[in-house]
């Protein structure tokens, strides 16, 4: 391809986005095909000879939209979202354009140094203390993995870095019976060994008891194990509850413990300095972590990391093998050393594109949008006797199921409720997904999509009355 044919297919591409996004309420927000319907629409080897890029495009929209979910539609309300806004996706293509290996300062000093200026305006914007310094990893996943290997090398003196773990005794971190998965997969690959990950029982609005989790340090102390770190959630993925900060974090002081936060989506709403209590502690947290590639309109992947204390970051994570030494190593911020994978994307730049075209104002406009949508919702299923609230709603997510009349059994009432889900899903109209609340099916609405509208969520509503009472009377 030449670069004056690149310009015109280029064009055309981004009048097909800007097409896409303007028609993204015509398609099924769920995608309906099955299993298989795509890979077998897709030769089993690779064409000889150069295909023309129309041909592409046209088997673009043939093949491969009917397999996509759009996660950009304001009728997705499931999972949590991974929103886009269109200044994130202009950077998003300048960075793919410029396609610079953002590891050390050498191979990108304006990467660096926009990443280190965008991660001290996250922290000022979410409210850290100025005592935090961030790097931008690819997910939550990550950071929480990064966090649990720094505390596994500060509380050794960076021992098993360098020995293994040898004869180290048995190490304990603590979350919640509610905390994301991510933590368990983080003691799996940091070779804590998954049964001492100790899951502490939550109380009714599904948040950490503190009392049980002392105990709990304590009993394994007694029982020669060794308490390294707990994991705070602030957001469960579940019902985003809210752990008690200050509690946990005077926990971790007293009996000396790495504090992680995660933070993944709800991290965003610390944008809005009414909800700034859900990290009153944060002083004494050694890691946080939020997603702006959720709920902060800006393309995956994005996931700020923060640490109080770099250095030890950096000690457990720095290799230096002779082709990677620069005369500037020590002045500046090399990335690579901040976290696991040495090659980096730009992602700074569709941080610093977002923050600029919302402002913080804009920025808070939406969330607090979405934070009352979602308070409306609660109201509208307080105010039906054929629905019931599961959680509080403390942020943007609605818990809920339905209740035919005269039905007890919790077994029917969860098939209806499943039943449900499904019919609302293939319907195209919204997508919503399900958590279990002590064994209860329950139905989440996450109203946190980019362009979501008091009128989606309305319509939504609506629909899903409809078909909650085609169910229950047949
Ligand atoms: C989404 C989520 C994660 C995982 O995020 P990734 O960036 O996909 O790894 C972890 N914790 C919580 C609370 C989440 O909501």
């Amino acid at each position: 391809m030449k670069t004056n044919e690149f310009r015109t297919h280029a064009h055309r591409v981004v009048d097909w986005m800007a097409d896409y996004l303007e028609s993204i309420e015509t398609y099924p927000v769920k995608s309906t095909v099955s299993p298989g319907d795509i890979f077998i629409q897709i030769p089993d080897q690779p064409p000889e000879n150069g295909e023309p890029v129309d041909q592409i495009m046209n088997d673009l929209d043939r093949i491969i939209m009917p397999g996509m979910t759009h996660w950009q539609s304001p009728n997705f309300f499931a999972y949590f979202p991974a929103n886009s806004s269109y200044p994130s996706l202009l950077a998003e293509m300048i960075t793919s354009c410029m396609g610079a290996q953002c590891m050390i300062w050498e191979t990108s000093p304006a990467a660096a140094e926009l990443e280190e200026r965008m991660m001290n305006w996250l922290a000022g914007m979410i409210g850290l203390p100025q005592t935090f310094h961030g790097v931008i990893q690819d997910t939550a996943s990550t950071s929480t993995l990064a966090a649990l290997i720094t505390a596994r090398e500060k509380f050794t003196n960076y021992e098993i870095n360098d020995q293994g773990f040898g004869n180290q005794p048995d190490f304990r971190v603590y979350c919640s019976t509610e905390t994301h998965s991510s933590v368990e997969k983080a003691v799996k690959i940091a070779g804590f060994g998954k049964r001492n990950l100790v899951k502490i029982p939550v109380d009714r609005e599904f948040r950490i008891v503190p009392e049980n989790l002392e105990k709990t340090i304590m009993h394994d102390r007694k029982q020669g194990k060794v308490p390294l770190c707990v994991v705070a959630t602030i957001g469960t993925t579940g019902t985003t509850s809210i752990d008690p900060l200050k509690e946990i974090s005077d926990i971790c002081k007293r009996h000396q413990l790495w504090l992680h936060v995660d933070a993944a989506m709800a991290g965003t709403a610390l944008i809005l300095p009414e909800y700034r209590w859900m990290i009153e502690g944060i002083e004494l947290v050694d890691s946080f972590v939020f997603n702006p590639h959720k709920w902060m309109f800006t393309n995956f992947d994005c996931s700020a990391y923060f640490v109080r204390d770099p250095e030890s970051l950096i000690r457990t994570f720095e290799i230096l093998p002779e082709y990677l030494k620069t005369r500037t190593r020590g002045m500046v911020n090399d990335y690579r050393d901040w976290g696991i994978p040495l090659g980096r994307r730009f992602r700074a730049l569709k941080l610093w594109f977002v923050i600029r075209e919302f402002g913080v104002k804009g920025l808070q406009e939406k969330i607090r949008l979405h934070l009352a949508l979602a308070t409306k919702l609660k109201e509208m299923i307080l105010g039906d006797q054929h629905v019931e609230l599961m959680a509080p709603v403390p942020l943007n997510t609605v818990c809920f199921r339905i209740k035919p009349d005269g039905i007890e059994d919790e077994e029917t009432i969860n098939r209806y409720n499943e039943q449900l889900l499904q019919e609302l899903n293939s319907s195209g109209k919204l997508y919503l997904t399900h958590t279990k609340l002590n064994g209860k099916y329950t139905l989440r609405m996450v109203i946190a999509q980019t362009n979501v509208t008091e009128q989606h969520v309305i319509r939504a509503w609506e629909t899903i009355r409809a078909y909650a009472a085609r169910i229950t009377e047949q």
